[in-house]
């Protein structure tokens, strides 16, 4: 049986009513238009009620992308290191207040207390490394092909960003897409996960604590439908960032498509850890735990998948049953919990589901398999392995979100990268070998946006770019010097100081 923490009681000691939270617009916060709102809960306890939040619609979308339209136009012209000075300011206040940040973030979205320390050291990263841009963001000087003529190339921010977000780093990714927006000038309308309200609520009361003017940040809660529609059909709404599932991304790209709207897709994986004979046993272990049932398995770069060469395979499967066995489930904010709870009931539902078509499609359960109720009343799931997985088979192939990963043999390196290479999806992978030739050649190889040798699929940082290659995304990286090319375009600039009309390609140059 799985390791399981006993639940005695409320977690929470939740006893007062829940308090009811606003949208924030032009510098006020306010509710909804319609005055309906909806609950955020604890998905580790579904008693203990968040807070209730806005039920927006497009009369909210409509006042939010307003106020960011008309905001942008002071924006755009504030000098970037000044918008730096804000930035830095709030990543300072992050960085006092991550404590208290992480606690109500494993309180409302379920991962651990030190993962969710990890997802706000994210934003604080990701923020002073977005507010260092403010005195970078590079254009070119290059040679003209004429006489006294001066060229360079400047970057131009678009104007009104709309920001749509996922619940399973609920500050963290809001804090990729927000930051660098604004340190290049555009202003911005946020509409965050409904499952994560809370925490997105937090990420913009530092903001404007820092001193955003008003109208610069605005956020609108609400259904994917109600709020995240009104987004993508709004005609001042000039570049949607999205991250979420890849039903949700084809969507936004369609939405978009009629306006030529800029779309910037982040969206699902099925990651693999390619396990060599020669690897460090107790180190590829150690990493496909992390990799598979960190955040209980629910990050876009799980390794949900472990790719094993077969003079491996048994002492690698026995080991990472008997480890997987041994993980205890509970309550994030409890010691000694390694595992949280999935999200919701529809999660859970999803895994179970997931875990039968495994089962009908011939791979052999290994561990795991099961609610864990033992755990608490929340939406607890035993990290699951299967063994005997074909490439083909639909564990293998698709989404589960969920903590469950799916063991493969192959022969040899080739092999292993044709299997990790047979998916749609393409963000993450990792190899674990000690032989320094085929470590590179995997690197060469596995067609995703990144690459570990000798760690999991999980662990990316802010400074080197994000993403993923075929349906994982749409070409843009997040993070890193990348990410500003999703967040300005790029303008040409010539300077003819020769004072006579010189027309290029045409005239010879003496
Ligand atoms: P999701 O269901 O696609 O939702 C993502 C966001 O889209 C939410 O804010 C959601 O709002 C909103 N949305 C839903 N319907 C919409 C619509 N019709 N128009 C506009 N917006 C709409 O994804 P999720 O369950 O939150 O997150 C899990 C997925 O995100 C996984 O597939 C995971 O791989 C992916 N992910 C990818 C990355 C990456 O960087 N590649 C990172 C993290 C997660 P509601 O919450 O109100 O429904």
């Amino acid at each position: 049986m799985v390791g399981t923490q006993t639940y005695t009681g409320s977690q929470t000691g939740q006893t007062t009513a829940p308090k009811e939270f606003k949208n924030f617009i032009n510098g006020t916060w306010q509710p909804a238009k319609s005055g309906k709102t909806f609950q955020s809960i604890n998905p580790a306890d579904p008693s203990d009620i968040v807070g209730l939040f806005p039920a927006s619609d497009k009369q909210d979308v409509d006042l939010a992308v307003a106020a960011a339209k008309k905001a942008y136009e002071e924006w755009r012209l504030y000098p970037a290191p000044k918008r730096a000075e804000i930035l830095f300011k709030a990543a300072q206040l992050f960085s006092e207040r991550k404590e208290e940040l992480a606690r109500e973030l494993t309180r409302e979205m379920g991962k651990v207390l030190a993962e969710a320390r990890g997802d706000i050291q994210e934003v604080i990263d990701m923020v002073y490394y977005a507010a260092g841009e403010g005195r970078r963001l590079f254009g070119q000087t290059t040679p003209s092909e004429l006489r006294n003529k001066f060229a360079m190339s400047v970057r131009v921010p678009l104007g009104v960003v709309g920001c749509i977000t996922p619940w399973n780093f609920p500050m963290a990714i809001p804090s990729w897409k927000i930051a660098p927006a604004l340190i290049c000038g555009n202003t911005v309308v946020f509409k965050p996960a409904s499952d994560t309200p809370l925490v997105a609520t937090r990420f913009v009361e530092i903001m404007e604590e820092a001193g955003l003017p008003p109208g610069v940040l605005n956020m609108v809660t609400g259904g994917g439908g109600a709020v995240g529609d009104a987004i993508l059909e709004h005609p001042d709404v000039k570049l949607v960032s999205f991250t979420g599932s890849c039903e949700v991304g084809r969507h936004v790209n369609e939405k978009c498509a009629p306006t030529f709207k800029r779309v910037s897709l982040e969206m699902g994986g099925k990651n693999a850890i390619i396990v060599l004979d020669d690897a460090n046993l107790d180190l590829a272990v150690d990493g496909i735990l992390w990799g598979a049932f960190g955040t209980t398995g629910q990050r876009c770069t799980a390794a949900s998948r472990v790719i094993v060469q077969k003079g491996i395979h048994a002492k690698l499967t026995e080991r990472l049953t008997e480890r997987a066995k041994s993980l205890k489930l509970g309550y994030g904010l409890e010691p000694g919990v390694d595992v949280g709870p999935l999200i919701n009931e529809a999660s859970l539902k999803k895994v179970e589901k997931y875990v039968q078509i495994g089962k009908e499609d011939g791979a052999t359960l290994v561990c795991g398999g099961n609610r864990a109720p033992e755990a608490g009343p929340g939406w607890f799931f035993q990290p699951t392995l299967f063994d005997n997985v074909k490439p083909n088979m639909r564990i293998a192939q698709e989404e589960i979100f969920g903590p469950v990963t799916a063991i493969i043999e192959v022969n040899d390196l080739r092999e292993a990268i044709d299997v990790a290479n047979g998916i749609e999806f393409g963000l993450s992978t990792a190899i674990y070998t000690k032989n320094v030739n085929m470590a590179f050649e995997a690197v060469r190889d596995l067609d995703s946006g990144l690459t570990y040798v000798n760690a999991p699929t999980i662990g990316a940082e802010v400074h080197l770019p994000f993403g993923g290659t075929k349906s994982t995304g749409n070409g843009h990286r997040e993070a890193a010097e990348a990410c500003l090319d999703i967040f300005t375009e790029w303008k040409a600039v010539y300077i003819d100081y020769s004072d006579k009309l010189q027309r290029a390609q045409i005239d010879p140059v003496k």
